[in-house]
């Protein structure tokens, strides 16, 4: 069972950015060490962040001004309420956040005293947003410039939205974690957001290669556009109506917390796409949020307001 929280919308446009993905709830202990088989260990105390990969750009986009929407699904259950909340909180409609049918999805993560850490996910709530769900969300999506989906949620369900689309909204997709991608879905991304270990692992490639030699075999894979990121080297981007990649570079900054950059950078190409710039200016930009990301710790808690990307 599940419910709508607000009566789906039907202007046009009425959002920037519609994100499709996961949301979870992050809980996080400190150790010392990690337990073998059989074996108990004593952490620290548990801290809980609203997280997934869908959530994450929600708050990006909202937390930029940019008008965005969710389309996600929840448990019926404190993580859950937790996560409504912080997209609220950030501005985030929440109106396509269904709510049932499994616990919401939580990433279990011990961090060792190096700061490595060991995640266990329960995709939980996130498995069950399916295909139907795409379908009975057909005006929330009609009012939406851009998509942006991830792989946090069953590909099944990626392919509908895909399919769900009008002429002209736009699909972003981030292919992460990596899982091959069918055809009808590589040739609808416009762009294909990819960092180095996605993009080798759309490929096939292990070793070796530029990211110019990636950004050519994967438009021809069928994407209209290619962005790949490059942590602090910032991004390259081939849009296959322009001529030829371009190098957008990053700004220097101390970076301090990697953790939800290329989610940051993912959520303002897309919000910046939908407003008419081009790939190369709208990446420009979504540099500067990566960038500004890496500055704080944390995941939602670093994204940055449009403010402090114009002061970066
Ligand atoms: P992911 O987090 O998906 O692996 P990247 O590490 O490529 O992706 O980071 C995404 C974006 O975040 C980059 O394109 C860049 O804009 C920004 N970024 C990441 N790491 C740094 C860094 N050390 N310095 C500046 N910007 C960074």
């Amino acid at each position: 069972m599940y419910e709508h929280e607000d009566p789906a919308p039907a202007a046009p446009s009425r959002y920037d950015l519609l994100v499709v993905g996961s949301a979870n709830a992050d809980l996080v202990v400190g150790v010392d060490r990690r337990p073998g088989p059989g074996e108990t260990v004593l952490g620290s105390d548990l801290v809980v962040h609203p997280g997934g990969k869908g959530a994450n750009q929600a708050v990006a986009a909202a937390r930029l001004g940019a008008r965005t929407a969710l389309l996600a699904r929840v448990g019926d259950d404190a993580h859950g309420r937790l996560l409504r909340d912080s997209q609220r909180e950030a501005g985030v409609d929440t109106g396509g956040v269904l709510v049932g049918g499994a616990p919401t999805g939580v990433a279990l993560i011990t961090v060792d005293p190096s700061g490595d850490n060991s995640i266990v996910v329960s995709p939980g709530a996130n498995a069950r947003l399916t295909p139907e769900d795409i379908q009975g969300a057909g005006a929330l999506i009609a009012a939406a410039r851009v998509v942006s989906v991830q792989l946090e949620i069953p590909l099944d369900t990626v392919a509908a939205t895909a399919r769900s689309l009008r002429p002209g909204t736009r699909l972003v997709l981030n292919p992460s974690p990596p899982a091959p991608l069918p055809d009808e879905v590589l040739a609808a991304c416009d762009p294909l957001v990819v960092n180095e270990h996605e993009a080798r692992f759309i490929l096939g490639v292990s070793a070796g290669g530029t990211p110019e030699a990636w950004a050519q075999g994967l438009t021809a894979l069928g994407p209209r556009s290619v962005v790949i990121t490059l942590g602090a080297e910032g991004a390259l981007v081939a849009d296959t109506r322009g001529d030829g990649a371009v190098h957008v570079p990053s700004p220097r900054v101390d970076a301090v917390d990697t953790t939800g950059a290329g989610d940051a950078f993912t959520a303002a190409l897309a919000w910046r796409l939908g407003l008419g710039e081009a790939l190369a200016e709208a990446a420009a930009f979504a540099v500067r949020v990566g960038a500004a990301a890496v500055t704080k710790e944390g995941a939602q808690a670093s994204f940055p307001t449009a403010e402090e990307v114009a002061a970066l």
